[in-house]
């Protein structure tokens, strides 16, 4: 399945409205699972956050806050984020130092949270975002898997004024796709590899929905920025280097610039935490500088080029 992971249950109860933001507050409620009670009750979603940073710079333009939201239909062997893949909270054990005693503790990996309640963390941040041209970006995970809450998230960034970027793989139906293009500002969209065999084998999927939804995207007129993981080896390759650019370079609609990733192998130590296999050991470390000509080759071709987002 694509789409539309978050689940919906029903509030009880009756909604106001904030004074100070102008979004509806939720009802004093008690919840059920909604296929038990029929209307008048509200069906009302909720979405499920992994983390929410704060004062981020790689995601996006200004100062943002990064919601990071559970559920990836890929499996990218290099993924920093292993814990977002699943789509359902879940328990995983913590190892904690203190002294020379360990001690293990289970952490709960995601929450569920209510439209209104991220927003209330947004707007904590929204000075920053304003003196700074930042905003808001949903990131995951694949915050296109709850297609329904995200645009929720992007109706009251909407009524909010705050900028919204959703970074995603573009692996999903068009029709949910066009639906959340309609109040994102900006998309960061991930292009890993061209050679759509070596794409099913180091992500599980093939990119022919990606490269077709990216197509549509720019057809619409939506500002893109791609972004390109620097895998040694796989993604940072002559060969794949030279087909993105190829490809970038002959779409009928251009990309507002393009992001250089470079890989960094931090994330090792997560997939033990969480008893998964990290398939890539010990790759090397990509640095800013080992990326300095691949930058120059894609202005050359006339694009705009950050490394590291
Ligand atoms: S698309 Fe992103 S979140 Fe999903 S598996 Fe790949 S790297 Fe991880």
């Amino acid at each position: 399945m694509l789409d539309d992971l978050a689940h919906p249950i029903l509030l009880l109860g009756t909604f106001t409205t904030c004074k100070k933001t102008g979004l509806q507050k939720q009802p004093s409620f008690k919840f059920t699972n909604f296929t038990s009670i029929i209307p008048p009750f509200f069906i009302f979603k909720m979405g499920i956050i992994f983390d929410i940073k704060r004062f981020a710079v790689h995601d996006g333009p200004g100062i943002r806050t990064t919601v990071f939201m559970k559920g990836c239909p890929l499996s990218c062997q290099w993924c920093h984020n292993p814990e977002s893949i699943s789509a359902a909270i879940c328990t995983v054990p913590k190892t904690v130092r203190i002294g020379n005693k360990t001690f293990t503790e289970n952490e709960i990996v995601g929450r569920e949270m209510t439209v209104e309640e991220v927003m209330k963390e947004l707007c904590r941040e929204k000075i920053f975002m304003e003196e700074t041209g930042g905003g808001v970006t949903f990131s995951g995970g694949e915050p296109l898997q709850q297609a329904d809450f995200l645009q929720e998230m992007l109706n009251a960034c909407k009524a909010e004024r705050m900028h919204a970027t959703v970074d995603t793989s573009g692996f999903s139906s068009w029709k949910t796709l066009e639906k959340i293009a309609e109040n994102t500002d900006l998309f960061l969209y991930d292009l890993k590899l061209i050679d759509d065999a070596l794409h099913k084998t180091y992500t599980g999927v093939s990119n022919k929905l990606m490269l077709e939804n990216l197509e549509k995207l720019l057809e619409k007129g939506k500002k893109v920025r791609i972004r390109i993981p620097a895998i040694p080896g796989i993604t940072f390759t002559e060969v794949n280097i030279q087909q993105t650019l190829n490809y970038l370079s002959k779409l009928k609609f251009k990309v507002e610039g393009v992001d250089l990733l470079p890989y960094h192998n931090t994330a090792s130590h997560k997939y033990e935490r969480f008893g998964l296999e990290y398939k890539l050991g010990e790759l090397k470390t990509i640095k800013k500088t080992d990326l300095a000509e691949t930058k120059q080759r894609f202005e050359k071709a006339g694009f705009e080029v950050k490394i590291g987002g």
